[in-house]
C-alpha cells in the first residue's frame, strides 16, 4: 500500500473515476440530475431545500477542492491558523450550508477535521465513526453531501495509532473478536487488513483501511459513483498524522 505524497494530487481523482458506471452518459448535467432526484425524493424538507440553492452556487473543480484542503492542513500543521478568513460560502447559516468538501474520519479525540484542514464551520460535511468505517447512515450522509450539498471532494481521512485498526488488527491475529458492538467495526475494517502481506506495519494497515473504506464509497454508492464519472465529485484518501499534523494522501 502506497503511503506518499503526490506531487499532483489531482491525479488521484481519476484513479476512481475509471470505472464509470452503466448508463452514466447524459446530456443533463450529472449533478443537477442528483439535485433534482434528491429535491423530489425521500430527502425533501427545508434543509434539502436550502441545501439544492446552496448547490447551485457551487464553485469548486474536485482539484481546487483537494487543494484547499492541502493549503488548509499545511497551515494547521505549520500553526499558521486562519479559520477566520475562510468563513463559510453561505453567509447566513440559516439559509442552508454550501460545505465544499466531505470528509469520512475517525471519532479519535485527537483527529477534528475542521482544526485538520484549518476550516470554519460550514465547510467540510464531517461523518466521524471509530476506524473511519463505511457503514450504511454514513453512506447515506455522504450521498446526500455529494447529490444534495454539492460536495466536490470526498476524503476519507485514517490516522497513525488509530486505535480500531489496532484492534482489529489484534482480533484478526487471535480470533477473538471484541463484543458485539464493537466488532462492528473490526467487521468494516478486516478485509482492508487481511488483504495486506504478513508482516506489514500498522501504519500499513492505517493506510489500507483509509483506501479501502475510499474505493468501498465508489462500489457501493451508484449515486457518488455517476458523480465521480463526470467529475463533479472526486474521491481521495489520506493518513493523518497525530505528531506531525500532516495528511498524508494516499494512491487509493
Ligand atoms: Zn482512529
Amino acid at each position: 500500500m502506497n503511503c506518499e505524497s503526490l506531487a499532483d494530487s489531482g491525479s488521484v481523482f481519476f484513479i476512481l473515476s475509471d470505472r464509470q458506471p452503466e448508463g452514466s452518459l447524459m446530456s443533463l448535467s450529472r449533478r443537477n440530475f442528483m439535485i433534482a432526484a434528491a429535491s423530489t425524493a425521500a430527502l425533501a424538507g427545508a434543509s434539502v431545500a436550502g441545501a439544492t440553492s446552496a448547490n447551485a452556487a457551487a464553485s469548486v473543480t474536485p482539484a481546487q477542492a483537494l487543494r484547499r484542503l492541502e493549503r488548509g492542513n499545511t497551515r494547521s500543521a505549520n500553526g499558521n491558523l486562519k479559520a477566520k478568513n475562510y468563513s463559510p460560502l453561505a453567509s447566513t447559516p440559516a439559509k442552508g450550508q454550501k460545505p465544499f468538501a466531505a470528509i469520512l474520519t475517525c471519532a479519535d479525540s485527537r483527529t477534528d477535521p475542521d482544526f485538520m484542514f484549518d476550516m470554519a464551520p460550514g465547510n467540510l460535511f464531517v461523518v466521524r465513526n471509530a476506524g473511519n468505517c463505511l457503514e450504511s447512515v454514513g453512506l447515506g450522509s455522504l450521498e446526500f453531501a455529494a447529490a444534495a450539498l454539492g460536495v466536490s471532494v470526498i476524503a476519507v481521512i485514517g490516522h497513525t495509532e488509530c486505535g480500531a485498526v489496532i484492534a482489529t488488527e489484534g482480533s484478526l491475529k487471535t480470533g477473538e473478536m471484541p463484543g458485539p458492538h464493537l466488532d462492528s467495526f473490526v467487521d468494516l475494517i478486516s478485509p482492508a487488513v487481511e488483504a495486506l502481506p504478513a508482516g506489514h506495519s500498522t501504519q500499513d494497515a492505517i493506510a489500507a483501511n483509509a483506501s479501502y473504506q475510499a474505493r468501498q464509497i465508489q462500489s457501493r454508492s451508484s449515486t457518488i459513483a455517476n458523480l465521480t464519472a463526470t467529475g463533479d465529485v472526486g474521491i481521495v484518501s489520506g493518513v493523518y498524522g497525530l505528531a506531525s499534523g500532516r495528511v498524508t494522501w494516499l494512491q487509493t
